[in-house]
């Protein structure tokens, strides 16, 4: 990841916030953020897209997917995987924005019957910026130190943000919360 981009994501994220009106300690409403960016939820089955694209997303990798943004005439919306648990759409939600904000461009582009854009094959690294920034909103670093040093477990702040265990943890381990943690008490 580019040099300064982790301290972005964490001014960006803390921005959003404060302008959607959301305590760092809260759960982050990606919802809500798509709304204040312009970005359309659209339902899955509404799409026409073609039976090979959803064939491909419903049948041979229905278990693989979890967001795609789409353009037409220059409108962004967004579809979730609605067989998809909340914890995991609040936060392929916010990856897809994150997509977006940071205007990355795909390598491809699937055009369906109506001539929608589908937006894929971002770059990894490209797909890492957007992991890093999602993250950043769900778990702000500041929000996850003050939780842990009031001795809050990995899960109960993960239950506490509406999200995974395992992508709380990670957090914890890639903020170096979690090492900061243990040089305090090791003390
Ligand atoms: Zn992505």
């Amino acid at each position: 990841m580019r040099r300064g981009f982790k301290s972005e994501a964490e001014r960006c994220a803390i921005a959003a916030r404060q302008k959607l009106g959301i305590a760092m300690s809260a759960p982050f409403d990606s919802w809500a953020y798509a709304t204040h960016l312009n970005v359309i939820l659209l339902d899955f089955n509404a799409l026409q897209l073609s039976a090979a694209t959803v064939r491909q997303l419903t049948v041979v990798d229905d278990d693989s997917w979890s967001a795609m943004t789409l353009n037409e005439d220059g409108v962004l919306g967004v579809v979730l995987n609605p067989a998809h648990a909340l914890t995991r759409q609040r936060y392929d939600l916010m990856h897809e924005l994150a997509h977006i904000e940071l205007k990355h461009v795909p390598a491809r582009v699937e055009v369906s019957k109506t001539g929608m854009l589908l937006l894929s094959d971002f770059s990894d690294e490209q797909e890492q910026e957007a992991d890093w920034y999602a993250s950043s909103f769900l778990l702000p670093r500041d929000g996850i130190y003050a939780l842990r040093s009031r001795g809050k477990s990995p899960a109960e702040i993960a239950a506490n943000y509406g999200v995974s265990p395992a992508l709380c943890e990670m957090r914890l381990r890639l903020t170096g919360v979690e090492i900061q943690m243990r040089r305090a008490s090791a003390r």
